[in-house]
């Protein structure tokens, strides 16, 4: 049976997944969802001799249900390919008692790659698919990942033009560097002043802005999004959690059907949330464990009920999760409001209107499989020097926080079944945090310094990535306003 995608916020006409992706977002403004979970038809043991290319097809084949295989298996060979510095693609370190799932070997050395090395190839074939001959814009705001991760993606693709629009003071040094240097005469890189928050509310009125659509209609563009708000970012990474079981399965670790339970340092709610999606699959995975960093509003929802938004943001050494809306919630929230578009539209309103809202206890009760907690700064800086002491094992600050969160996990519930946390960036993409953690010595040294420094002691040769922008020109150096983006994308694409 097909899977249709439609509106968290209407009960609008449903679209194929290759509208979905297209579209990016539901024209009301709320996030495409899957009507129902597909289950895996392969089983475990199958899936323990497939390598991840194939594991990636037997996922998302089942999600994906208009593209045909060919298609499906083509987009898959050309994203999971020589970028990736492993022919693994994600493999799994273990240390201090977990397995480290290693979800940053892509073109970018964050997570973000597992997806958006595949969705450039997956809109294209989806805009084919439909007719469409508009050319599409991507429109993405970034806590400093996704928009290196996409703009590697769609740089100098055909048809395809890409604004990333990050917070000028809130992402880490090579962070930023790698998107200033980026290539490609479809590229705009913009720093706001604001914060992550305030470019992906921007983002999102842009992408509700029906003046905009009309006079992007007429010029022939029209907007998608690179964001996990887009199912085509979603689905990849169900593969990854599917992938890990099957591994550990197959190197003997954990017996055919054994709960395994999975950690996710956690932002915008999308990784977590494909974990959730994998394990509605059939997946064995037992408690599904959000940690957060100061900015614990997650952490809060689960303990209370209540989401809220009004708090101080803060910026920790974990930019990539320094986020008070975390988009990708709203698909829970539809779906423990028992896929109620209306009830779901009034707390989002809510959200909208007073930065809050509470969920009902039948609600609350939808959420036993997953665990919140946080880590301060102290307690990730902790995590890194103990687990590098102990192990020789060196994580980056996002890690760290999963970690520290799964000993608190530990502690407080003494569930020792075999654990995945997702390891989401190289450490090398946060050096100076990483090493100063190890030791606050390294804080008088350069970031390049620091790099050379951190690969000796982790035995890690420098990542190419890293390489890559010694020596690179800046080739973008724009700024705005949070009220100024909307006509930077008018000036960028000539209406
Ligand atoms: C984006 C990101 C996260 C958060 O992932 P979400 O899917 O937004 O929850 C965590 N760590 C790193 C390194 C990231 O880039």
């Amino acid at each position: 049976m097909g899977v249709l995608y439609h509106s968290t916020r209407s009960k609008s006409e449903p679209v194929t997944a290759s509208q979905a992706i297209l579209k990016g977002l539901s024209e009301d403004g709320g996030l495409f969802v899957p009507d129902h979970i597909p289950a895996l038809d392969r089983s475990l043991r199958e899936l323990s001799e497939m390598d991840y290319r194939q594991t990636a097809y037997e996922v998302m084949k089942l999600f994906l249900t208009d593209f045909t295989e060919e298609e499906l298996k083509s987009c898959i060979e050309r994203a999971y390919d020589s970028k990736f510095d492993t022919d693994v693609i994600a493999p799994l370190a273990e240390a201090g008692g977990a397995y480290y799932l290693e979800l940053f070997h892509g073109a970018t050395i964050a997570f973000k790659d597992m997806a958006l090395s595949i969705l450039p190839h997956l809109m294209i074939t989806a805009a084919k698919k439909n007719q469409a001959d508009n050319e599409i814009v991507i429109l993405t705001a970034t806590s400093g990942d996704t928009g290196k991760a996409a703009l590697a993606g769609f740089a100098d693709v055909e048809g395809t033009k890409i604004i990333v629009f990050y917070p000028k003071d809130g992402v880490s040094p090579v962070q930023e560097k790698q998107m200033v240097t980026q290539k490609g005469a479809n590229t705009l890189v913009v720093g706001i002043h604001g914060n992550f928050d305030d470019a992906q509310t921007g983002v999102k009125k842009l992408f509700a802005d029906r003046e905009l659509a009309a006079e992007l209609a007429e010029k022939g563009y029209q907007f998608s999004s690179a964001n996990s708000i887009n199912i085509g970012r979603l689905v990849p990474q169900i593969c990854y959690y599917v992938y890990a079981y099957a591994a550990l399965l197959r190197e003997g670790r954990i017996q055919d059907g054994e709960q395994i339970n999975v950690v996710v340092p956690t932002g915008n709610f999308g990784n977590i949330l494909a974990a959730f999606y994998a394990k509605n699959m059939g997946l064995p995975v037992g408690k599904l464990i959000c940690a957060s960093n100061e900015n614990k509003v997650l952490y809060d929802f689960f303990r209370t009920g209540t989401y809220d938004r009004n708090r101080e943001f803060v910026l920790t050494a974990s930019p990539s999760m320094d986020i008070l809306i975390s988009s990708n919630l709203e698909r829970l929230i539809y779906r423990i409001a028992g896929n109620d578009a209306d009830r779901n539209g009034e707390l989002m309103a809510a959200l909208t209107g007073n930065g809050k809202y509470e969920i009902s206890a039948q609600m609350r009760s939808e959420l036993e499989d997953f665990y919140g907690n946080y880590a301060s700064e102290e307690e990730t800086a902790a995590e890194i020097e103990r687990l590098y002491r102990e192990c020789g094992y060196v994580i980056d600050t996002h890690t760290a926080v999963a970690s520290v969160v799964y000993g608190k996990y530990r502690q407080e519930t003494e569930d020792d079944a075999k654990t995945v946390i997702a390891s989401t960036a190289s450490p090398f993409k946060f050096a100076r945090s990483v090493m100063k953690a190890i030791d606050e010595k390294y804080d008088a040294k350069t970031d390049f310094e620091l790099i050379d420094e951190l690969s000796s002691l982790a035995g890690v040769k420098v990542p190419k990535a890293v390489e890559e922008i010694r020596t690179a020109p800046v080739l973008h150096n724009r700024q705005c306003q949070v009220g100024e983006m909307k006509d930077t994308v008018r000036e960028f694409l000539n209406l």
